[in-house]
């Protein structure tokens, strides 16, 4: 029989304030533990919560953005449960008039895993833009519906590392403005998963509302899977996973939990409902304790906060202040500039990329060339130091210079390379480098055409090969003409005058 999973997401995404959800308790990160807290945040009887109004404005703008249908009148509740890290035995959150109702956001699917091609296409460094374009993965937009994106507050955090006998609490984070993001179970595979993943973060930073920092748990996720047989309506009995630090670990997970309920359905036995943990050391998810329902949570109305109106007129104003979202920017850099979908969507993930590409492209480079330049150095940079876009030492100016000196012919672009390397180490132009190191192309062509004689004298059996309609013999003259002039040599003159020098002697 064949199965297929369904996926859900629930994604809680920290918003960028200043205090916290209802209290004036500073949000900083990193402070010494329990610095942040007071009587309201820590439960204490008697104190009372106010909401942030900064939080409710941010949540609605990010519900905005994901379509989603904004509450005329909401309210708080309160969801019961004990646990250590929340000294109230409750979390106030937001049960059945939530700020943002029913949404979607559109995803652009890819049928094939992008990123290990990005990475042999890192690794090719001839015929790179051939490359990109072959290897460029087809991709679909695929609505997935947002079921809502509700309010909440933090609870604070336990910590169990060094410590021989028992855990400190820390209450910090305890009250943080938090939007849990609900999808609805249209996802059909890790990968679409996390590309619904990429597009919400993608959304959430370009609105300003989070800065999604996985690192520090500014974007947590829990998915929610189960597997039916193709033929099947009725959805399968669902696992949640916790403890995905990473989208990458959103996408194993899913995949190790498809395998295993598959399994157990293939064996005629019954999928257990709970919630599993995954463990990404092993690469397995461990049951952690059987799944809770709605009801088990006991809400009730938050007495503390009186259900309130939203005026239309304020939910308007934030409507008007939304920026181009990143699917609308994907779509005008391939109108305006020409570059290919899938290299629009890659520049358009990150808003910083996005900006250093246009930057790019007014100081004058080539919109592909800039696109391609970005794609395969800087992306590489960026992995490999662990850069962010935003602390990239190279000005758009400065690369633009680089693509520059490429299509004026003055280096090639295997020398741009290392002089683009020598640049963000040094922080020296590009031209500075090639006049200090002697960089220049060569494009005399009274010395090229020393260095193809000298090719054809040395490789007499590739002459004749490429005489004879061997194309490809052209490679090992061209390679011995470059390393006889230490990659400097322009290629395209070395080409014209090697085709030139072998069909006038045949
Ligand atoms: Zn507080």
């Amino acid at each position: 029989m064949n199965y297929e999973p369904v996926i859900g997401l629930e994604v809680h995404v920290q918003l960028k304030t200043k205090s916290k959800m209802f209290c004036a308790c500073s949000t900083e990160f990193g402070v010494e533990g329990n610095k942040n807290t007071c009587p309201v945040c820590l439960g204490w009887p008697g104190s009372l919560p106010v909401v942030n109004e900064t939080a409710l404005k941010l949540a609605i703008r990010a519900g905005l953005a994901l379509n989603c249908k904004v509450a005329e009148r909401l309210k708080f509740d309160r969801k019961n449960y004990f646990y250590p890290d929340l000294p109230k035995a409750y979390q106030i959150s937001q049960y059945d008039m939530p700020v943002n109702g029913k949404g979607f956001v559109d995803v652009e699917t890819q049928t094939t895993d992008h990123r290990l091609q990005t990475t042999a296409k890192n690794e090719k460094e001839q015929s790179e833009k051939q490359n990109s374009e072959l290897l460029a993965p087809r991709s679909t937009l695929k609505r997935i519906g947002i079921t809502r994106a509700h309010l909440e507050e933090d609870a604070g955090k336990l910590l169990h590392e060094g410590i021989a006998d028992g855990s400190l609490v820390d209450y910090n984070r305890g009250g943080i403005p938090l939007l849990e993001i609900v999808s609805e179970p249209d996802l059909r595979s890790p990968q679409e998963a996390y590309d619904y993943l990429t597009a919400l973060k993608a959304i959430l930073q370009y609105i300003e509302v989070s800065d999604c920092d996985m690192e520090k748990g500014s974007l947590r996720c829990d998915a929610n899977v189960s597997v039916r047989p193709v033929s099947q309506e009725k959805f399968g009995t669902k696992v949640e996973i916790k403890n995905l630090n990473s989208f990458k670990m959103v996408q194993k997970a899913i995949q190790y939990e498809i395998e295993r309920q598959t399994g157990i359905l293939e064996d005629k036995e019954a999928v257990i409902q709970e919630t599993r943990l995954w463990e990404d050391k092993k690469g397995v998810t461990v049951s952690m304790r059987s799944k809770e329902e709605a009801h088990d949570y006991r809400y009730f109305p938050e007495p503390d906060l009186v259900p309130f109106t939203l005026s239309r007129k304020t939910v308007e104003e934030i409507k008007k202040t939304l920026p181009e979202l990143p699917l609308e920017r994907a779509k005008r850099f391939v109108k305006t500039f020409g570059i290919s979908e899938y290299d629009a969507q890659v520049l358009c993930q990150e808003k910083k990329l996005a900006e250093y590409f246009e930057a790019c492209v007014k100081e004058g480079a080539a919109a592909k060339s800039a696109s391609n330049w970005i794609q395969s150095e800087i992306l590489a940079i960026l992995n490999e130091k662990n850069l962010s876009v935003e602390n990239f030492p190279i000005t758009a100016a400065s690369t633009a210079g680089t693509i520059r000196l490429i299509e004026k012919g003055a280096i090639s672009g295997k020398i741009a390379k290392e002089v683009y390397r020598e640049m963000f180490e040094t922080g020296k132009d590009a031209e500075t480098i090639v006049k200090e190191k002697g960089l220049t192309q060569v494009s005399d062509t009274g010395l090229i055409e020393k260095a193809v004689e000298k090719a054809i004298a040395a490789n007499p059996a590739a002459a004749q090969e490429f005489k004879a309609g061997k194309q490809k013999a052209l490679g090992a003259l061209v390679g011995f003409v470059m390393k006889e002039t230490a990659g400097k040599a322009n290629p395209k003159l070395v080409n014209e005058i090697l085709i030139n020098k072998l069909g006038t002697r045949s």
